[in-house]
C-alpha cells in the first residue's frame, strides 16, 4: 500500500505545482498520510454518475449519513441517495455540504478510519467476541462486519461523540444459539451489533431512536422481547424496527 500512497503524493504534487503555483508545503499538508492508505485510498474526485470500486468504499463510509428510513445501497453507483449521505456527512463535520467527496471529504474519512479499514472508535475484535472465541466466519461475514461497524461510527457522532460498547457483534451458530439468538439472526452473517452507552451520557433508547437515522434496517431495543438491556442495530437492507418502550419512538 506504500507504492499507493507514493503515487498520490506525486499526483497531488503535479497537480498544484501545474496550478495555481502553490507552495509544496501546502502540497506536504494536504497529502493524505501513510497511515490512512493502509487501509484504502480515493484516486479522485466523486460525485453524481460516478461509478467504480472506490464510490463501494465510499458508500460503506458514508451508509450512516442517509435520511431516516433509508438503507443505503451499496452498488458503486453515485446517485442521489449517496450524494445526499455525502452531504449529511460533510455537515456533521463542518465541511462544506456539496455533496462532493473530493480531497477534504476524503481527509475526514482518512482521519476516522483505523489500517485496517474499521472506523477508529471500533474494532474487529470488540464485535467479534463470539462467546470467547474470537471471529469463526468468513471474508464476507467480515465484511458486513465493517459495514455494521461504520454506521455505528456515524450513530457515536450523532450522540454527541460519547462512547458506545459492543456487547456482540458476529455469532456463529453455536454461539448463537447458546445465547439465545434467533435462528435468522442477523449476527450469524456479521452485520449486526448490540449497543450499550459506554459512559453516563447516554441511554439505551436515545441509542435505539437515533440509530433510525443512521443507516440501520434492523433496530430493536426496550419493548422488544428480550432487549430490554442493549440496542440492537443490524444492516439489513428493509426495514424492521421496535424499540416502543421508549419513550418518543
Ligand atoms: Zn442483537
Amino acid at each position: 500500500m506504500r507504492r499507493n500512497w507514493f503515487t498520490h503524493v506525486i499526483a497531488v504534487a503535479a497537480l498544484a505545482l501545474g496550478g495555481l503555483g502553490v507552495a509544496t508545503a501546502t502540497v506536504t499538508a494536504t497529502a493524505p498520510t501513510a497511515h490512512a492508505d493502509e487501509c484504502y485510498s480515493w484516486p479522485r474526485t466523486l460525485g453524481s454518475g460516478a461509478s467504480g470500486a472506490d464510490v463501494t468504499q465510499l458508500q460503506i463510509r458514508v451508509a450512516g449519513w442517509v435520511p431516516r428510513g433509508q438503507v443505503m445501497g451499496i452498488d458503486g453507483s453515485f446517485g442521489a441517495q449517496t450524494k445526499t449521505a455525502v452531504a449529511n456527512f460533510q455537515r456533521a463535520y463542518g465541511l462544506s455540504a456539496d455533496g462532493v467527496a473530493g480531497p477534504a471529504t476524503f481527509s475526514k474519512i482518512y482521519a476516522l478510519q483505523d489500517p485496517d479499514c474499521t472506523p477508529v472508535h471500533f474494532s474487529y475484535a470488540e464485535a467479534s467476541e463470539n462467546c470467547g472465541r474470537g471471529f469463526t466466519g468468513t471474508a464476507a461475514q467480515k465484511e458486513n462486519m465493517k459495514r455494521a461497524l461504520w454506521r455505528a461510527e456515524a450513530l457515536r457522532h450523532q450522540l454527541g461523540d460519547h462512547p458506545l460498547r459492543v456487547t456482540s457483534g458476529f455469532r456463529d451458530t453455536t454461539c448463537n444459539a447458546s445465547v439465545g439468538g434467533a435462528t435468522n439472526s442477523v449476527h450469524l452473517n456479521g452485520g449486526a451489533l448490540d449497543l450499550v452507552p459506554g459512559d453516563g451520557s447516554t441511554s439505551i433508547c436515545s441509542i435505539a431512536k437515533q440509530a433510525r437515522y443512521a443507516g440501520f434496517g434492523g433496530i430493536f431495543g426496550p419493548g422488544y422481547p428480550n432487549h430490554s438491556d442493549h440496542a440492537h442495530v443490524d444492516i439489513r437492507s428493509s426495514i424492521a424496527w421496535d424499540a416502543d418502550a421508549c419513550s418518543g419512538w
